[in-house]
């Protein structure tokens, strides 16, 4: 009855339709984010393919979260600054939405270190975590028609932002047997009048790759040649355990203008706490011209920043946080990514073209032709999760089909553990069972 007359009211009806309206919309894949596989959405799938009365630990080599195991945790440097701050009762208040002044001095003064050039307070903006980075980046370079170049496999957050924004996303490849590096003739033949940036993460992720100087530097003169802006994600910067030291994108800036993202995420294990930034490392001013400037100032309005306690204690995590805290994270990283490595190798139906060299993750190959009842890397990681509660990422997730992302941030006998599990697994679904499994 009382449905009955609402539906007669024109108010009701006008509000209907407008509500199916839109679903139709969406429902015509208008919204491309319809489609979009993040990694969490895949990982919360694969998580429910486990079953809750089974008896043995689950272990994750799936989401980037090395918090999650105690080899994995904050320097007291860190705990001890922000429990100053915030017991001080100094920093409850708002903060300026490009942060607070000393916060971005403090950045600009970590960052300069490795930098043939000074950055000011002036090119840093603090952000909620790399993430807020890397959507901030694309919102101040969007414009009609724009695309930007970004590396398949990939960071999916790259494409969900840039569909969000109405930016088209145009994929280069990474090419595995040279070390995940850019196939630059690709990015070439991709890219036309509309394209307004290139993507480099490095130390990569998904990869594990570390690029060199010269590669770095090429990647700076096709910017240059093609007059668009470098979008260098360094949210693992400092994470390098092989050959090549780490080399910021910025060191390039005057080939080509660089934006440079990063947070106190994954060096500091501290994903949590939502503390990055954008640095404009541009010393020649190419994009920071002023009212460009302006701009990104004025769409910082938008956001509130992390919260004030946290920015605040930055300086003192910056500047005061010692070696003995990054060689203890980057030995276990060092022997949890050789280990992942040779035992990925050992296994048949996988292998491993290249030694991750840093950040948490590595790009693994699977080889559908010798198991006997595996579709591909989706039914891969689901049954896997089912018969050994051992989760990964399928590589669809980062832009590879029949592949797999494993993630070695992981408490060593665990990963030894989760790889005897893979191995064991690999072996019941091959056509031809090794009698000594
Ligand atoms: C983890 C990660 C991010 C996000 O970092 P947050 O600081 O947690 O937002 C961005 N880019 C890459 C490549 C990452 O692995």
């Amino acid at each position: 009855m009382v449905q009955q007359q609402l539906q007669k009211n024109d108010y009701y009806q006008d509000m209907k339709e407008a509500a199916i309206l839109s679903n139709q919309e969406l429902n015509n894949c208008e919204d491309k984010t319809q489609n979009m596989i993040t990694i969490k959405g895949i990982i919360g799938l694969i998580m429910s393919q486990i079953d809750d009365d089974n008896q043995r630990a689950v272990i994750s080599l799936g989401m980037g979260d090395p918090t999650a195991y105690s080899c994995f945790t904050t320097s007291h440097v860190a705990e001890e600054a922000v429990a100053h701050t915030l017991s001080s009762a100094k920093y409850n208040g708002y903060a300026p939405t490009q942060g607070l002044p000393q916060t971005r001095m403090a950045i600009a003064d970590y960052l300069s270190h490795d930098l043939p050039y000074k950055l000011t307070m002036d090119d840093v903006f603090v952000t909620s975590g790399c993430t807020n980075a890397i959507d901030i980046a694309l919102c101040i370079l969007a414009r009609p028609n724009a695309n930007i170049l970004v590396p398949r496999p990939g960071f999916p957050i790259y494409q969900l932002c840039a569909t969000f924004r109405h930016i088209e996303v145009r994929q280069f490849n990474l090419v595995p047997t040279k070390g995940w590096e850019v196939d630059l003739d690709s990015v070439q033949a991709l890219a036309d009048e509309n394209t307004v940036a290139i993507v480099v993460i490095n130390p990569g992720n998904p990869c594990g790759n570390v690029y060199s100087y010269q590669h770095l530097l090429r990647i700076a003169e096709i910017a240059k040649k093609l007059g668009i802006v470098v979008i260098a994600d360094e949210v693992y910067g400092h994470l390098a355990f092989g050959k090549n030291p780490f080399v910021p994108m910025g060191t390039f800036g005057s080939i080509a203008p660089v934006l440079t993202l990063g947070s106190l995420s994954k060096r500091w294990l501290v994903p949590g706490w939502r503390l990055g930034w954008l640095a404009v490392t541009d010393p020649t001013c190419i994009f920071k011209q002023p009212k460009v400037m302006e701009r990104l100032k004025k769409f910082f309005d938008i956001y509130g920043g992390p919260p004030t306690f946290v920015q605040a204690a930055v300086p003192q995590i910056l500047e005061k946080t010692d070696n003995v805290f990054f060689d203890k994270n980057i030995n276990i990283l060092k022997q949890t990514s050789e280990s992942c490595f040779e035992g990925i190798n050992k296994i048949p139906c996988l292998s491993c073209p290249q030694k991750p060299e840093g950040s948490m993750a590595v790009m693994v190959k699977l080889n559908l032709s010798i198991l006997k009842d595996i579709n591909d890397d989706i039914d891969f990681c689901f049954k896997l999760a089912k018969e050994e509660s051992v989760v990964i990422l399928p590589g669809v997730a980062v832009g590879m089909k029949d592949w797999l992302r494993i993630t070695f941030a992981v408490e060593p006998a665990s990963l030894e553990e989760a790889i005897r599990r893979i191995n064991s697994f690999c072996h019941r679904h091959a056509y031809q069972p090794d009698r000594n499994i």
